[in-house]
């Protein structure tokens, strides 16, 4: 056996850490084995680094390992794991829609109506005329087909939940036709192809990756069909010579083969998208009037709602999705429930809708609007920190959450650079802080785009970047 390392003997023990003031008055607060996980991960931390240090490691060179540091840096990481690890934060990034920061950010509506549910009972299964059980579907089908159009709606957990079950229940054991212009892959797990194997149904490509024609549909028509089905390019696009079927066709031939019309729309959305300077985003309601049987869309993409996957389109196979057994496994809860008829309840009137839903507010957000903003946060930082070298340039926002991937609206950024200090470490500074800021890194300048930032966040932004801008 290896002799015991001197630092390893001189690191205090966890009881007379935990003597030490700092700890002491966190131990007042805080679960007590919380902080008893945070000594012991900081000493263990310790030990680690002086172990490592016999294979040549040189940082021990004057460590101070007196107890008042070590309390210290315990009371520090125990009052870390205090706070929630899934907090609010601040998107700076411009990018409308990040999955990665929770997709759409709900409605003032919307988060009313979350709140007022989950804090009691509520009639989520309840027919409150009739006294009798009801479904919670109820409360969202009327909004969803007065929207687009449809007979009857259904909504589950999120639309690749609701792609697996429209083809399990519909085409369970048959074939489907699809593009291979159109076999997506969104986000890493959902692809196509292996989402209609779990489903049970057989893939059935035709045409080429660029062009498919309505003669490769028909030739690949089988007894064994049971329906043909649309995929929206939603994170990608093809350009150059492209040819492919748009929805009416697909519906009309499927209907001369007594076949299902089915589609995937990916984000889905209720309003014109080139109002707002964007390309055409194809709408739910087109696609019902065009004669899709079936048409699933997101409920957190361009809808701007909670996470969900909608389903809407005829009775008879709404009816038959509700009755497959994997429906109750993915339905949604309450929350989602309350959130979702918020949300479309304000697409009721579209102008309430853009105005208060946040993805559209920010889409929508004027150029000038945007550069008053900047210019205002950008002046007050040169007031406080004068060594900061701060500009401002045009650049562009995205959509994100792969929705219009060729989409730029432009917009004004706030590029920033503190001469002598990485530009990743200033980054990692503001992701640590309090709330966490999010921003874009280019050539070591950070880039804000005050786009994804409410106007009324404006302030608390600012006070963020001030403190990240102070610290030692
Ligand atoms: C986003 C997307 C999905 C998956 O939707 P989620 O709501 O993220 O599950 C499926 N298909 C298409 C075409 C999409 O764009």
């Amino acid at each position: 056996m290896t002799e015991l390392h001197p630092y390893l003997r001189e690191l205090p023990a966890v009881d007379r850490l935990l003597k030490e003031p700092a700890l002491g008055e966190l131990l007042e607060r805080l679960p007590r084995r919380l902080v008893l996980a945070a000594v012991q991960e900081t000493l263990q931390g310790y030990r680690q680094k002086i172990s490592a240090e016999r294979e040549g490691g040189r940082f021990m060179a004057g460590l101070d390992l007196s107890t008042a540091v070590l309390a210290q840096e315990a009371a520090m990481l125990a009052q870390n794991r205090a706070l929630p690890r899934l907090r609010p934060v601040i998107n700076a990034t411009g990018i409308v829609l990040h999955t990665n920061l929770g997709r759409a950010p709900l409605a003032r509506a919307a988060a009313q109506a979350v709140t007022s549910i989950m804090e009691g009972y509520c009639n989520l299964e309840m027919d409150l005329e009739e006294g009798v059980r009801g479904s919670r579907q109820a409360h969202l089908e009327r909004l969803l087909c007065e929207l687009t159009g449809a007979e009857a709606a259904v909504v589950v957990n999120n639309n690749a939940a609701a792609v697996f079950l429209l083809l399990n229940s519909c085409a369970a054991g048959k074939e489907v036709i699809v593009s291979r212009g159109q076999l997506v892959e969104i986000g890493g797990s959902f692809r196509l192809p292996e989402v209609m194997a779990a489903g049970g149904v057989r893939l059935v490509e035709v045409g080429t990756t660029n062009k498919t024609y309505r003669r490769d549909y028909e030739a690949a028509i089988t007894a064994d069909t049971a329906a043909l089905l649309k995929v929206h390019t939603s994170n990608y696009q093809l350009v150059g010579f492209t040819a492919s079927v748009d929805a009416k066709e697909i519906a009309g031939l499927a209907h001369a083969h007594n076949l299902l019309a089915v589609e995937d729309l990916g984000s889905g959305v209720l309003i014109d998208t080139t109002r707002f300077g964007l390309p055409p985003e194809p709408r739910v309601q087109e696609s019902i009037a065009a004669g899709m049987d079936l048409v699933t869309f997101s409920g957190d993409k361009l809808l701007g709602g909670p996470q969900a996957g909608i389903i809407v389109g005829r009775r008879e196979l709404i009816e038959k999705i509700r009755r497959n057994q994997l429906a109750r496994a993915l339905r949604v809860d309450k929350l989602t429930v309350a959130a979702l008829e918020a949300t479309l309840r304000l697409y009721l009137d579209e102008e309430k809708a853009v105005r208060e839903i946040p993805i559209w507010r920010a889409l929508a957000a004027s150029l000038s609007r945007l550069r008053e903003r900047a210019e205002t946060l950008a002046a007050r930082l040169r007031d406080y920190f004068s060594e900061v070298d701060l500009e401002l340039l045009e650049g562009s926002s995205r959509v994100g959450g792969g929705a219009l991937p060729t989409a730029e609206l432009p917009t004004v950024l706030i590029s920033l650079r503190v001469p002598g200090k990485e530009a990743s470490e200033l980054a990692g500074r503001l992701r640590g802080g309090s709330p966490p800021v999010i921003v874009r890194l280019q050539q070591e300048r950070l880039l804000f785009d005050l786009r994804t930032v409410g106007p009324e966040q404006d302030e608390l932004l600012l006070q963020a970047l001030a403190a990240a801008l102070e610290e030692e």
